[in-house]
Order: structure tokens, then C-alpha cells, then sequence
């Protein structure tokens, strides 16, 4: 359920500082340290689950709908323009805490953010392929 070498099960056990804004039985929402823009939080299974992978349907379900009720106070409290829900799982995807997590990412009209690839299109012989192997 915990990981001791995890710094979010420690901010879910209170050992380490945090500053949490809402909790329920499963989870829990604080402010990211970094944050990406203004009122970036990240809402966390309270159990410790490495990463999409291996969290439990119950958990990222509990989480999802936690990130959902964030993301409609940020825009009730903060009226941004837009929100992102991001989550990485893997290094390769830049997961850095390996401890399951939802970025709730409040968007403002001159924020620095930028989309992450360059949208072109694709071969269809290709995309065709990749949908037979994920059939
Ligand atoms: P990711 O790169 O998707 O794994 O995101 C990890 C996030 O956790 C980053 O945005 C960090 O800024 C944030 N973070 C790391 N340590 C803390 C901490 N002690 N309190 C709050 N946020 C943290
Ligand atoms: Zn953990």
C-alpha cells in the first residue's frame, strides 16, 4: 500500500510537507512544487501504484473522477482558459515520481506551454498496421 523510498506516499503519510487542497477515502490533491502554470496540482492514489500500468481499475477510477472534480474548482476558482489532465508512465514518457499521478494543468491564454509533437500526417499503410496489431 506505501513505498518508504516514495516521496508521495510520504506527503500522504504526512511525512513530508504539502500542500493538500482536497481528500477522500482513495486519494488526494496538492499543489505541484514546480508548478507548470498557476494552480498546477497533481491528484495521487492515497496506495502506492508505480504507474498507469499497475494501478488498480478501483484506484484510477477513484482518481480520474478526483482529477474531473480539480480540474472543475480550478475553473470555477481560477477561470482559466483551459485545463490539461497529463500523465507520464514511464521514464521514456518523462514519468519522474514513480508513484501514480494526474498533472491537473490549468491553461491561460499567454502561457508558455507548447503541445509536445508536431502534428503531420501519417502514412495510412502504417496507421493501418499498428491498428491490426492493437485489434
Ligand atoms: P512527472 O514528471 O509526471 O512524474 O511529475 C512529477 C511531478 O511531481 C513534477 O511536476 C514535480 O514538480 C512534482 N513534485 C516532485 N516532488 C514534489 C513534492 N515534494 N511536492 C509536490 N510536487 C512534487
Ligand atoms: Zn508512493
Amino acid at each position: 500500500m506505501s513505498d518508504p523510498d516514495c516521496i508521495f506516499c510520504k506527503i500522504v503519510a504526512g511525512e513530508l510537507p504539502g500542500q493538500i487542497v482536497e481528500e477522500d477515502e482513495r486519494t488526494i490533491a496538492f499543489m505541484d512544487i514546480n508548478p507548470a502554470t498557476r494552480g498546477h496540482l497533481l491528484v495521487i492514489p492515497r496506495a502506492h501504484a508505480r504507474n498507469l500500468l499497475e494501478i488498480s481499475p478501483e484506484d484510477l477510477g477513484a482518481t480520474m473522477a478526483a482529477a474531473q472534480r480539480m480540474a472543475q474548482r480550478v475553473n470555477e476558482r481560477l477561470a482559466p482558459a483551459g485545463i490539461n489532465l497529463i500523465n507520464a508512465c514511464g521514464s521514456a514518457a518523462w514519468q519522474t515520481v514513480f508513484h501514480f499521478h494526474v498533472h491537473v494543468i490549468p491553461r491561460y491564454e499567454d502561457d508558455p506551454l507548447k503541445l509536445p509533437w508536431v502534428p503531420a500526417e501519417g502514412d495510412a499503410d502504417e496507421i493501418a498496421a499498428v491498428a491490426r496489431e492493437l485489434r
